[in-house]
Parts: C-alpha cells; structure tokens; sequence
C-alpha cells in the first residue's frame, strides 16, 4: 500500500519528521539510498553526537533569511529534544559552552529515532535509489529501485554535500530545483581552511601545535576557541567556525591572547624580568614551537630590556591581531555542513512546505539554514523535522 508521506533521506531532519508524523497517524516511509539511516549522526561528535546546545538563537545560524529559522526553533527546543533523550535513559553530559553530547555513543540517538519509528509505525526502507520524482493526481509519483510509490506528501530531507564517501548528493538541490525553488550557491562551512605559497612555508612545520583559546576573526565574525594548525594549515573549532563566515583569500585575524591585555602584560614583565628573552616569556602563554615562530617571523630575537615603548606596544597589538591568508578551504571532503541550498523564500517557516507546490516540504541541511559548531546544526534538523512533521 502506498504511504501518505514518503520522505527522502533517513538522517536527523528526516527520521524526525518521519516519527513525528508517524505519532500523527500518517503512513509514513522513509527511503534511504545508503546502506542504513544516521551515518553523520553516527560519525557526529567524535563518535558521541553533540546532539543540541542549550544557547540555541536564531543568531547561531547563517541564512540569507536570518528569520527563517526562529519558528521552528521556537515549537521545538533543545527541551524537546533532551525530554526524548531522557525518555529513552541516554545518559548526557554538557562538554563546553552548552554543548550537549552522549556519555557513551552517537549509536543510541540512532537506537532512539529508530525505535521511535518503528513505534509510530513509520517504515524506514535503506538501499533505495531513487530514480525520477513527477507530480500526480494523488501528489507525487516516485520511481526507486524498490518500485514506483506514490504519495500525497514528499518531504526532502537529503541532507547537504559535506562528506560524499557519506552518502551525501545534491539530490535534494536538483529536486527542489525541478519544482521551480531557487537554491542558493552552496559552500563547504565548518571546515579546516588551507595555505599556500610562503604562507604556508611559514606555518606547515607547525602541524600539530594547539592552541587551547584563540579569538579568530573574519570581516564578519569572532569566535574564541580552539586553534590547531594542521600540515595543510589552519584547524580546530575557532578556524572551523569562522570559516563558515570566511571568503577565498581573505585573512584570518588571530588573537593569540584573547584573555589579557598584551600591551599591560609585556610592559609588566619588562619591568619585573628585563633580562628574559622574549620568545621565553612568550612560551609562558603560548606553545613553544608556536612563541619561537612568532619571533623567527616577526618579533625577533631579543631580551625585554631591548623592546622600545613603541616596539613593545606593536608586539603587543600584533598579538592580538595576527593575520594569516588563507587560500581555501578543505571542502565538501572534510567539511561538517553545506552553507547555502533551497532558498527559504520559497518555504513556509511555519511548517517548512513549498509555497508553490502544495505536499513539498524541505528540511534539515538542504535548506539555506546553516548552524554554528556546536550542536546547532542537529538543533535546527530536530526543529524544521518537527515542524514538518507535525504539517504533513
Ligand atoms: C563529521 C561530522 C560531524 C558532525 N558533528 C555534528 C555534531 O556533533 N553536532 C551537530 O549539531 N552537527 C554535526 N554535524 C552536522 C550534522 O551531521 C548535519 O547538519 C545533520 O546531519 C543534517 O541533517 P540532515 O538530516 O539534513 O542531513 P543528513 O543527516 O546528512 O541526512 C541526509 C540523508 O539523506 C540521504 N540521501 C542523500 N541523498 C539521497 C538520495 N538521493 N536518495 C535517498 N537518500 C539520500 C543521506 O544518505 C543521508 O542519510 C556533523 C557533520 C559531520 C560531517
């Protein structure tokens, strides 16, 4: 018998949609071209799934319609989501900055929508291709490797193209835009970002070296986090953040000392140690390797009591301001989210369906709603899943 729903793509937004839809009393399918549901949910967190952030805002979320988000977001919180995780006695931690993972595996969200599934009833089918999508009379008629379906809804819920070897494809792009939806260009986002030429001679034999807390910056936005310089160039959550507000050959703008005035501290330490070497004193606030580099390139070799007023106060500033030009980025291979995708101008906010297709929904990354490092993005695929899911 044919489903009510068919949604495509069994990941966050999809199964979400599906089970909630599924306690509505809709027949609902889900069709998975991979061999099972929830790979990125299961590769997510370092293996623990950072599955919400308890300071979720429409401002965590890059869109060219910074609005869009806020009413899904609004009808179903990270209180939602945690109440199901509790439901189900998956034992969770806050890690950092409202940062919510599993103790123990990104396997038991899975084992909590898969069962939440199969309890509303919802049929999830894996290794089904699908070939051409066609409205019909009764909605939409789908050709798959499993069969021609029809359905009076189809939800799209296919994900980005970050990590092709994933399973990710621009089918849900190609679809929306055979129904007559604008997609906006789509970039790889929360991503390493890569050097090249001198630049990248400066800092290469650096990979490896971490950095606990840098602010690094892009024309448009800071974050204060982790810095990892990688043999390619620039890693770790404070480069992948901004990369996701970065343009190609623009700098990257480090504040090695986001804590305290470098100015203050170096005049300090002139006055209470001027014999110290300066890549010494460095070392006391930054990896050795990394305070040795900052000299070789730009401070020089010299003992404090050598630093002129206005030497010490360039050093200081420069501290706070280091600029790296960054080539491009690693791409869609390493990348966590797409930015970009189905253009929201061309969706209900409310409920997440075409507002020139009556029965087409989009959801989840697909659509040009992307989140912050953080557990936003998992947020925002419970959240528009939801709000789907309640519509169709
Ligand atoms: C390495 C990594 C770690 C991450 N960690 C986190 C984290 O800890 N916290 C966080 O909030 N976010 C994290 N993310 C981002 C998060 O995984 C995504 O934003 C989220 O999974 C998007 O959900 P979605 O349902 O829209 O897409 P997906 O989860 O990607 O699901 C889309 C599904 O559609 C399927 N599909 C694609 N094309 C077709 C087709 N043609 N036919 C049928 N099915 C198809 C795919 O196989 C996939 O199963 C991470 C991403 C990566 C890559």
């Amino acid at each position: 018998m044919n489903p009510d729903v068919i949604v495509i793509g069994g990941g966050a937004a999809g199964l979400m949609c599906a089970l909630v839809a599924g306690r509505r009393g809709r027949r609902v399918r889900v069709l998975e071209h991979a061999d099972r549901v929830g790979k990125k949910i299961l590769m997510s967190g370092g293996g623990r799934c950072n599955f919400t952030n308890l300071d979720v805002g429409p401002d965590n979320y890059l869109s060219a319609n910074p609005h869009f988000a806020k009413s899904a977001l609004a009808r179903y919180t990270p209180w939602d989501f945690i109440a199901l995780v509790e439901k189900h006695a998956i034992a969770y931690h806050e890690k950092e900055r409202g940062q919510l993972f599993c103790d123990v595996s990104s396997k038991l969200i899975v084992r909590m929508l898969l069962d939440e599934c199969t309890e509303a009833g919802v049929e999830v089918r894996t290794g089904c291709d699908i070939g051409e999508v066609t409205r019909s009379d009764a909605g939409f008629h789908l050709r798959t490797s499993q069969g021609a379906m029809d359905c009076a809804s189809l939800v799209v819920a296919s994900g980005g193209l970050s990590i092709p070897r994933m399973g990710a494809t621009g089918f849900g792009y190609d679809l929306a835009r055979q129904f007559g939806h604008a997609v906006r260009p789509t970039r790889a986002g929360l991503v390493p970002l890569t050097l090249s030429g001198k630049h990248l001679e400066d800092y290469a034999d650096l990979a490896g070296v971490a950095v606990p807390e840098v602010e690094a910056r892009s024309e448009r936005r800071a974050f204060r986090a982790g810095l990892l310089f990688t043999h390619r160039g620039l890693s770790g959550p404070a480069i992948l953040q901004v990369s996701s507000y970065w343009e190609p050959g623009e700098a990257v703008h480090i504040d090695y000392l986001p804590e305290r005035d470098a100015v203050d501290w170096l005049a300090t330490q002139r006055r209470e140690h001027p014999d110290r070497e300066l890549k010494t004193l460095l070392a006391e606030a930054l990896p050795k390797r990394l305070a040795q580099r900052l000299c070789d390139l730009d401070f020089g070799h010299r003992p404090l009591r050598r630093l002129s007023d206005p030497e010490l106060s360039r050093i200081g500033q420069r501290l706070h301001d280091w600029p790296i030009v960054a080539s491009g980025s690693e791409g869609y291979r390493t990348a966590e989210v797409t930015l970009g995708g189905i253009d929201t101008d061309g969706l209900s906010s409310k409920t997440m369906m075409s507002k020139s297709i009556p029965g087409l929904y989009a959801i989840g990354e697909a659509v040009d709603v992307t989140g912050w490092l953080g557990g936003y993005n998992f947020q925002w695929a419970w959240s528009c899943g939801n709000a789907a899911g309640v519509a169709v």
